[in-house]
């Protein structure tokens, strides 16, 4: 093993430096600073190249992690890139939004008493440095295919089925209901976890490429499943889950109430320089207001950091649990809490307040009990506590569920899970509909990148056996 490893004995674990708070508080440029080339070796350098590397086992995409930190400790940067790309569609994306502390950095096993190695950082510097290069280059195949397939939604699992297709020859065609591509990555997920520059490259390249993309094109409406079916080899679904729960209460009808994912798509269109007429109202926009957010998760983290830089006059994060039980991030509600986000555990909106607009929440305080059959604490509000908060923009952010896809795509025979994601089989990955696959969070549920690149890399391979595997029987036919 090369002397350069080994060195978390004596090099102390760093992460890249965050931007000062006011700077971070008045635009939505990403937080974190890249790693100064030395800095990232020296990182790299602290691993112990495990035999069994339960970093890799526990990243979703088994990325070669001690490799590449090899290498980069070694100071060979491209092929450190050739190694996280050979695994990872998008390693410059996971390595900036990754919940690292909950994957690989989380269960790094370098010796008790010290901390883990810095991998999502090292990862995000080595592709950044690939794309200053121009190492990244266009998935070009080495022969072309007759066969065409076609995919349903341009986020992280689409893209990532479309790039491994079109490597092994595929036509690829993606069609999305929206104007660009990226899915959550361009209109969910906020600037300053990741620039949209991020995302707009890399569908350039795919581009170049030769994958097509069919952009406002839902599926069900203008275009039905039935006729993709006709149209390609295979199909692959990969839509999301986009219904966003509601909260049942007296006054949730008011103006002022609005969705999550409503008001982070105006945010993220209105960086993207689109006209929004919700934010130029100032319906969907929080400047000057005082917002209250309701949900513990990262979309609640998003949007309270969101309202920071827009220039609300308050923010409060309201959650019906405390700290320790939130879903969310730990590393996020850290950073909103330096933004000066105010947090308000285990509290419950009971009512929201005003005659047309709301101007309050009337909160209860929550009662922490015991765990239920799936181990997480049970919720009781304590009589008597209720209090108010003055608000003039309530944000909800209680998470997604699917949409009823059978219906919207008009194919009763698409058989869904109890919570409406689509049922497929576990290991091809095919629904009941004969080459129609299916993956990302409409069958996981609402989940992350990385899950979703891992479902589109997998769903790749076994299209690929399934259209080869038919065209071999049509062959033996003939
Ligand atoms: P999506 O990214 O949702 O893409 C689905 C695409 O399908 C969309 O482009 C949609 O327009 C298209 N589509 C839907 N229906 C149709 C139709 N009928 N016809 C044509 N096109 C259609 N994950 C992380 O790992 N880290 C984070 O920090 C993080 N932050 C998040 C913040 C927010 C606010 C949200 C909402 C999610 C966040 N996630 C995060 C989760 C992550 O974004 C998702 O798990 C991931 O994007 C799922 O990928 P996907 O490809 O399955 O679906
Ligand atoms: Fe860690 Fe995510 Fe990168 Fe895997 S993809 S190594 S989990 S940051
Ligand atoms: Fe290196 Fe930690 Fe992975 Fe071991 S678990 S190979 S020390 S990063």
């Amino acid at each position: 093993m090369a002397e350069r490893m080994l060195q978390f004995v004596r090099l102390q674990q760093a992460q890249p430096e965050k931007r000062d708070i006011a700077a971070r508080r008045s635009d939505f440029g990403e937080i974190y600073r890249e790693f100064a080339a030395e800095a990232a070796s020296q990182q790299a350098s602290r691993c112990s190249q495990c035999g069994v590397p339960f970093c890799s086992v526990h990243c979703p995409l088994n990325n070669n992690i001690p490799d590449w930190l090899k290498l980069t400790a070694e100071g060979r940067l491209e092929e450190a890139y050739e190694v996280s790309s050979a695994t990872n569609t998008f390693p410059e994306i996971c390595g900036r939004i990754c919940p690292q502390d909950r994957l690989c950095e989380g269960n790094c096993v370098i010796e008790k008493g010290f901390e883990s190695v810095t991998i999502g950082a090292v990862e995000k510097y080595i592709t950044d440095t690939a794309w200053d290069r121009g190492w990244v280059t266009p998935p070009k195949p080495r022969a072309e295919l007759p066969y065409s397939v076609g995919i349903i939604g341009a986020g992280p699992a689409g893209l990532a089925a479309a790039e491994r297709l079109r490597l092994r020859g595929y036509q690829v065609h993606v069609y999305d209901r929206y104007d660009r591509v990226g899915g959550l990555m361009i209109y969910g997920i906020p600037n300053f976890k990741l620039e949209k520059e991020v995302v707009l490259r890399r569908w350039q390249q795919f581009e170049a490429a030769g994958i097509q993309f069919h952009l406002n094109t839902a599926i069900g409406q203008e275009v039905t499943l039935a006729a993709l079916r006709e149209r390609h080899d295979a199909v692959f679904i990969a839509t999301g889950v986009y219904k966003a729960r509601d909260i049942e209460c007296v006054g949730s009808g008011l103006a002022g109430i609005v969705p999550a994912l409503d008001y982070l798509t105006a945010s993220n269109r209105d960086n993207l320089g689109d006209t929004v007429a919700a934010f130029a109202s100032g319906a969907l926009n929080a400047k000057g207001k005082r917002v209250v957010v309701v949900g513990g998760g990262d979309t609640a983290m998003d949007c309270v950091r969101t309202a920071v830089r827009q220039g609300a006059a308050s923010v409060t994060c309201l959650y019906r649990r405390d700290k320790a039980n939130m879903p969310g991030s730990l590393r996020e509600v850290k950073n909103a809490e330096e933004e000066g986000v105010e947090f308000t555990w285990l509290a419950a909106p009971e009512a929201f307040l005003g005659d047309d607009t709301v101007t309050g929440v009337r909160a209860v305080r929550m009662h922490l009990g015991l765990p239920d059959a799936t181990g997480r604490q049970q919720v009781a509000p304590i009589a008597g506590s209720a209090f108010t908060i003055p608000c003039d923009l309530a944000i909800k952010a209680l998470g997604f569920d699917p949409e009823d896809l059978p219906t919207a795509f008009g194919e009763p025979g698409l058989p869904v899970t109890r919570w409406g994601t689509l049922k497929v089989h576990h290991r091809t990955m095919m629904t009941e509909l004969p080459g129609v696959f299916a993956g990302g969070d409409i069958v996981r549920g609402a989940s992350l990148v990385v899950w979703a690149i891992r479902d589109g890399r997998d769903a790749a391979e076994q299209i690929d056996a399934y259209v080869k595997a038919k065209a071999q029987q049509a062959l033996a036919a003939e």
